[in-house]
């Protein structure tokens, strides 16, 4: 039997696979970095989510380590290159979750355009501000896709069903059937865009791929979605961005410091033109299921071998 230790809590139904193959002996608890490098050198099979780091510590603790499964998509959290060195098997979900996000994606942009949280709370204390919640139409603009993955593609199809011109850049993708524009540069898609929204693993390359000189090429009054990672708008250029009025406003799932810090609640976070939710792109209970599963089949799969 191989030594499994989920370190992050995957689905129900996915741990019943992983327990019916009779293949692992499992461990499911999280524990926090130091916890976790006392546990590794007799972990064979190392499961996580987004909150575990994986890095080369844990990794080089791992002496036993075979495969590092991480149900979702953003290998961020783990350090590829070090499973590499140690020829550890690195594998994740791709597009498991993509319909969450891209849902998400949709609810951000509407709740921005429409104003519902400011009108919920607004109501909630005793306002009516019907005048000043005037909202805007997303028919017939334009949607700037950075990435155009699984996320990506799943963000085109609700965006062609709101009657929305899409256009993305992806350097990876050179043709697409969807009735979309590809862009060979961002500089295209930031003349074009109303709405920019950004769908791109976080990597060297694409870290602050958003920033002061990329936001004065967009659109004046520009909407900008972050559902991706982070690290990939600077968060101080944004700022400078919705303070100077060049973005009209900001819907974020991702900071680049999680949770963010009291700083960033003050300045970006406590602005009226600035939306958020916790990280919750793949937090559904479909997205999680889907992702659950897969997983446990893929590890399945690599271990029977
Ligand atoms: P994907 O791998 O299917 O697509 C990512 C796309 O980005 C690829 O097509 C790739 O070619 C493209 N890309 C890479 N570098 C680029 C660059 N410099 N410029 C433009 N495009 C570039 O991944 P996905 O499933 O679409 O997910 C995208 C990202 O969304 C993930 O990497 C992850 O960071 C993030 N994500 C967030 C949540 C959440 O909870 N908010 C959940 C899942 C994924």
């Amino acid at each position: 039997m191989l030594r499994l230790h989920a370190n992050d809590p995957l689905d129900k139904d996915a741990m019943k696979i992983l327990e019916d193959s009779k293949l692992f002996e499992i461990t499911a608890e999280h524990l926090d970095k130091d916890e976790l490098l006392k546990k590794m050198p007799e972990i064979e099979i190392l499961v996580v989510r987004s909150a575990t780091k994986v890095t080369s510590e844990v990794i080089d603790a791992g002496k036993k380590l075979k495969l590092i499964a991480r149900a979702g998509v953003g290998l961020d959290n783990v350090d590829v290159e070090a499973a590499k060195r140690h020829n550890i098997m690195v594998r994740n979900t791709p597009g498991a979750n993509a319909i969450s996000v891209a849902e998400l994606t949709f609810g951000l942009l509407l709740s921005l355009v429409r104003h519902i949280p400011r009108g919920t709370y607004g109501i909630k204390e005793g306002k009516w501000e019907k005048k000043e919640l005037k909202g805007t139409e997303i028919f017939g603009k334009t949607i700037g896709l950075i990435g155009f993955g699984a996320i990506g593609r799943e963000v085109a199809k609700r965006a062609i069903a709101f009657g929305m011109n899409v256009c993305a850049y992806d350097p990876f993708v050179k043709e697409t059937e969807m009735e979309i524009e590809l862009v060979s540069s961002l500089d295209s898609l930031f003349d074009k865009s109303d709405v920019i929204s950004l769908h791109i693993p976080l990597t060297a390359e694409t870290k602050h791929i958003v920033g002061e000189k990329e936001i004065s090429a967009m659109k004046d009054g520009v909407i900008i979605i972050n559902t991706s990672r982070g690290g990939t708008i600077d968060e101080q250029a944004l700022y400078n961005g919705l303070v100077s009025g060049k973005v009209s406003g900001a819907a974020l799932d991702v900071f680049e410091v999680e949770p963010p810090s009291d700083e960033l609640r003050r300045k970006l976070i406590g602005l009226g033109n600035v939306i958020c939710v916790p990280h919750v792109g793949a937090s559904t209970t479909e997205g999680q299921k889907r992702v659950g599963l897969e997983m446990a089949k893929i590890i399945v799969e690599e271990c029977k071998s």
